[in-house]
């Protein structure tokens, strides 16, 4: 399965990539994820990266595409991927598209999670992430077992520096004038397929699997 998985921040695409990465065996691949890793790691790229996320800002394209380019061609891609957060703009899309033509393959679908934007901000401001192993919470409808430790790792939680108030309110301008022409986009190429997000969790996983099962 060769899935992308579109939805504004905070709708929830992480937590269904997650899921959908352990039911199939199959990688997750998170453009925000790796360049974190690149930020904790201060590499060149990590550094280049930070001061556009801060202001929630899109890394420049060239730079995305580039290290999503690289993580495809590695092994475990073989039998497909999840990506997530990627492709963010129709340059990307584009891109993805060329890359994956020049291996022989292509897009088997676009799962497209729809939350409202009131939904979008309680979801984002109230995220907090494990500093060990990652895993994603949210302080009232996800929270820890343990006050401000993570269930799995015990690791301590944060919350991201992208993820304030203010923050949120440009990545979700940048989400409406960047990536959301990318819904059209995979709709005219008969890849789309839309996902109720605003209800539970254990119901989006159930939608989700409903509609890969279908395209299976
Ligand atoms: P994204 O990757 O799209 O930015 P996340 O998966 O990180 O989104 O989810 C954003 C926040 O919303 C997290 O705190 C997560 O725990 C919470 N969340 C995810 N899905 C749901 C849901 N269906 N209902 C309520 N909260 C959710
Ligand atoms: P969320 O889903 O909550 O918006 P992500 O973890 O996917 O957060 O992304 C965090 C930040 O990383 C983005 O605001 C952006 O600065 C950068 N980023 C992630 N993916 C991309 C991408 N495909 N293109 C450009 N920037 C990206
Ligand atoms: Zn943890």
């Amino acid at each position: 399965m060769n899935l992308v998985l579109l939805g504004a921040p905070g709708a929830g695409k992480g937590t269904q990539a997650k899921f959908i990465a352990k039911k199939y065996n199959t990688p997750h691949i998170s453009t925000g994820d790796m360049l974190r890793a690149a930020i904790a790691d201060k590499t060149m790229l990590g550094i280049k990266a930070k001061g556009y996320m801060d202001k929630g800002e899109l890394v420049p394209d060239e730079v995305v595409v580039g290290i999503v380019k690289e993580r495809l061609l590695e092994e475990d891609c073989k039998m497909g991927f999840i990506l997530d957060g990627f492709p963010r703009t129709v340059f990307q899309a584009d891109a993805l598209k060329k890359a994956l033509a020049g291996e022989g393959k292509k897009l088997g679908l676009v799962l497209n999670v729809e939350v409202s934007e009131d939904e979008l901000i309680k979801r984002l401001t109230g995220r907090r992430s494990c500093k060990e192993c990652g895993k994603v919470y949210h302080i009232i409808f996800n929270p820890p077992k343990n006050g401000d430790v993570c269930d799995v790792c015990g690791g301590e939680l944060y919350q991201r520096d992208d993820d304030t108030v203010e923050t949120v309110n440009n990545r979700l301008k940048v989400y409406r004038e960047q990536t959301l022409p990318l819904i059209d986009y995979y709709r005219k190429e008969g890849l789309l397929k839309n996902v109720d997000g605003v209800k539970p969790v254990a119901d989006v996983e159930r939608s989700v699997i409903a509609v890969l099962e279908e395209a299976r």
